[in-house]
C-alpha cells in the first residue's frame, strides 16, 4: 500500500513546541487544548500575516530543533515500513524549512524509511504549489495521515481512506465516509492492517 504522511502533528509534535516558544514571546499561557483551530493565529485574535511571521521565527529558534516525535510514531512507521508499504511524506510546510525537516527526520527516523518528501501548497503560498489532493493523486496513495481536517476533506476523493489523527483542532467538522479517525499511532497502524482486506 502506498501511505502519504503529513510531518507537523502527525510525525512531530509541532503544536506543543510552537506553544512553548509562543508563550515565552508572548508572555501567554496557551495550553495545547486551547488550540481548537487550526489557524493558529485565531488564538491570539492575529492576522494570518502575523501567524505565519510567527512560524517562521519558530522554525528559526532553537524550540524548533527540540520538536519531539508524536508517541508511537517512529514504531508504527517502523512497522509499517517493514511490512512493506511505501511511504511518502507529503507536508505543507515552507520550501526555506527543508533543511530543518531533513535535519529532525535524519535524527528521529534514523533508517529513513520514507521514500521521498513532498511540499504541498499551503494557504499562505497561494497556489505556487501542487496541493496535497494533487500530490495524493499523483502519487496514488491509498492511506493519507493527517491531523488537517481541511486536508482530509480535500484528499478523501482521491484517496482510498485518509486517517485523521485526532487533535482538538479538527473535532468540529463533519467528515467523509472515508475518513477515519485515530486516537494514536497504533490506531492509526491498525487501520491500515483492517483495511489491507478491503482495498
Ligand atoms: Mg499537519
Amino acid at each position: 500500500m502506498r501511505i502519504g504522511i503529513d510531518i507537523d502533528n502527525v510525525l512531530c509534535d509541532f503544536t506543543r513546541s510552537f506553544l512553548t516558544y509562543t508563550n515565552e514571546k508572548m508572555g501567554a499561557s496557551f495550553r495545547y487544548e486551547d488550540v481548537v483551530q487550526y489557524a493558529l493565529w485565531t488564538l491570539w485574535d492575529g492576522t494570518m500575516e502575523e501567524g505565519v511571521a510567527l512560524v517562521k521565527d519558530f522554525f528559526s529558534s532553537r524550540h524548533a530543533r527540540k520538536m519531539l516525535p508524536l508517541d508511537g510514531a517512529q514504531e508504527a512507521v517502523k512497522k509499517l515500513r517493514s511490512s512493506g508499504h511505501d511511504l511518502s511524506l507529503i507536508t505543507s510546510r515552507f520550501l526555506e524549512h527543508r533543511p530543518i525537516t531533513d535535519e529532525w527526520l535524519a535524527k528521529h527516523f534514523p533508517d529513513n524509511p520514507f521514500l521521498e518528501i513532498h511540499f504541498s501548497d499551503n494557504i499562505h503560498t497561494k497556489k505556487e504549489r501542487q496541493t496535497k489532493a494533487d500530490i495524493c493523486r499523483n502519487l496514488r496513495v491509498d492511506t493519507l495521515i493527517e491531523d488537517g481536517a481541511h486536508y482530509a476533506i480535500e484528499c478523501a476523493p482521491v484517496c482510498q481512506q485518509v486517517i485523521l489523527l485526532d487533535h482538538p483542532w479538527n473535532r468540529n467538522s463533519s467528515l467523509p465516509t472515508n475518513v477515519r479517525r485515530a486516537y494514536s499511532w497504533p490506531e492509526v497502524a491498525e487501520l491500515i492492517q483492517k483495511s489491507l482486506t478491503t482495498f
